[in-house]
């Protein structure tokens, strides 16, 4: 197996708890996709080789208030561009002005 960035699963657990809060023009698993993508952009990535540590970095950081704070703004940052502009079916079958 290769490596794997905890920070996906710490991004996708932030963002399935706290999406009811974002106001979000769409929440089907492109758009969460499109959100999680452009957040980890802006996060810096914490690789392992073993995803069986990936449940005990994910507590480490979930108890670094810090570190959640910013992720949840960066998350947030994400959600309302993606808002603005989804780029999923639901919203691309609309014709342009
Ligand atoms: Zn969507």
């Amino acid at each position: 197996m290769g490596v794997h960035n905890v920070m996906e699963d710490v991004v996708r657990d932030t963002l399935l708890s706290y999406k009811s809060n974002m106001n979000l023009a769409c929440d089907c698993e492109q758009c969460l996709n499109d959100i999680t993508a452009l957040a980890l952009n802006e996060i810096t990535p914490r690789y392992i080789a073993n995803s069986k540590y990936s449940p005990y970095i994910r507590a480490t950081h979930q108890a670094d208030q810090q570190g959640a704070t910013m992720i949840l703004t960066v998350i947030t940052k994400a959600a309302t561009l993606v808002s603005q502009s989804p780029r999923c079916e639901n919203y691309i079958a609309q014709p342009e002005h």
